[in-house]
């Protein structure tokens, strides 16, 4: 029969690479414990609704990317492209928004878009991403580049810049595009397809278009810094007195826009030198009126996510071959024969309650027993023999030393010998 392959645009995790993964989720835990945010996990579909009004109508991910569906309740489903528009909508739909206080929650989990696949580009991948609801204070925006940046120096990497810009709100905006559109209007003829389209609905995605035309026709464009109100422009400044107080280095990028539009005020990007075109390895910004328009109060909030594929891009970029050294046994049970099976099950069991334990389960030869637990580099080997059994005892061997000593069974067990 025909072989059945996963998706285009999808991966297998597989050992030895799953440890990475396994490290990279714990060591986001144990950080995110010490920031004081709180893990959500939230459904991997939701209504296309959602994300049709959270991350915007005009947006490529809502236009192009979304894995929409109808199930067999007539229901209109999408599988989430990004994070933040389920997390707004659960702290809505459970009451977690209240005045006074503010909601710290992170998240990761796999992500759908019908990209088109390419290096560091998949339909299904993994963000990791965290969130900060309830404050509309620069000190908020400061926190969730704040943990961003730790996250990543957690993970090891280094060779990281912080892109930092401010898009304006919905009071500045307006004006922003109109001297935006000015500037284009004269070269939409040699602007992609795409492009022409996002003239009209979102001219300031423009900024943000990869095709190379696109690019050097919006060289010299008005900044969106030039165009900010008071409020947004105090708020810009205090965002980077506070990051300057935090000790996180940044530069301003006048033309940083990011790809969702539900962004206000504070847009950043976070790019790795080593990952050339797709550089970014997450971003974020303050969205402060996402609740709202997924049906909450108004709620201001700030996040930042993250793609985990791109972070091991980055990382082996770096250099850096193992985030997680390959856990081997402290002991290996081999047995003589199929006689000393029962003790081996009885001892690779107990064992284990205290450490790795590994036995062979393939009825293999003692010779190629020792080669297993050479290779899982076993710390020792215990052999077991039908002889040895009777008198109580085991021969256990040390893999580093060569040495070899008869060990009292009872000691195995119980853990009581240092040669055990
Ligand atoms: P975004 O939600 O578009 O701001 O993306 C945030 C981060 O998720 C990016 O910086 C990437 O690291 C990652 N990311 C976005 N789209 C993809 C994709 N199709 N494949 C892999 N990683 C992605």
């Amino acid at each position: 029969m025909a072989k059945i392959q996963a998706p285009r645009g999808t991966h297998d995790i597989l050992p030895p690479e799953s440890r990475h993964w396994i490290e990279m989720e714990r060591r986001t835990h144990e950080l995110m414990r010490r920031w004081g945010f709180e893990e959500i996990r939230t459904p991997m579909f939701e209504s296309e609704e959602l994300f049709v009004r959270g991350v915007g109508q005009g947006s490529d991910i809502v236009r192009k990317e979304m894995y929409t569906f109808t199930d067999k309740g007539d229901r209109r489903l999408s599988l989430r492209p990004e994070g933040t528009a389920s997390v707004a909508r659960a702290a809505v739909e459970h009451g977690m928004l209240q005045p006074g206080r503010v909601l710290k929650l992170y998240y990761q989990g796999p992500m759908f878009r019908y990209d088109r696949p390419a290096a560091g580009r998949y339909r299904q991948f993994h963000q990791m991403g965290a969130e900060v609801i309830g404050s509309a204070a620069p000190v908020a925006d400061a926190e969730i580049i704040g943990v961003f940046w730790a996250w990543l120096l957690e993970m090891g990497l280094q060779g990281l810049t912080v892109r930092l810009n401010s898009v304006g709100c919905p009071v500045c905006r307006p004006a922003y595009r109109e001297r935006l559109r000015d500037f284009l209007r004269p070269k939409l003829e040699w602007l992609c397809g795409d492009c022409k389209e996002r003239f009209e609905k979102n001219p300031m995605r423009i900024l943000d278009c990869k095709v190379p035309g696109c690019q050097a026709e919006i060289v010299g464009a008005p900044s969106t810094l030039d165009s900010l109100g008071e409020e947004c422009r105090t708020h810009f400044e205090e965002v980077q007195a506070c990051l300057q107080a935090a000790g996180i280095r940044f530069e301003i990028d006048p033309g940083l826009v990011r790809g969702l539009d539900y962004y206000t005020k504070t847009a950043f990007e976070v790019h790795h030198a080593g990952l050339g075109a797709q550089s970014a390895v997450g971003g974020g910004g303050r969205y402060d009126g996402l609740v709202e328009e997924v049906g909450g109060g108004s709620s201001p909030g700030v996040g930042f996510s993250t793609g985990l594929e791109r972070i091991l891009l980055a990382l082996e970029a770096d250099g850096v071959a193992e985030l997680a050294p390959p856990a081997r046994p402290d002991w290996f049970v081999a047995t003589v024969n199929s006689d000393a099976r029962d003790e081996a099950l009885r001892l690779v069991t107990a064992l284990r309650r205290r450490g790795a334990a590994e036995m062979d389960l393939s009825g293999a030869s003692l010779k190629s027993q020792f080669k297993q637990a050479d290779r899982l580099g076993a710390a020792k080997v215990i052999v077991l023999g039908p002889r040895e059994i009777e008198r109580g005892v085991a021969m256990v061997r040390d893999m580093a030393t060569h040495q070899e000593n008869e060990v009292p069974l009872k000691e195995l067990y119980t853990g009581g010998s240092e040669s055990a």
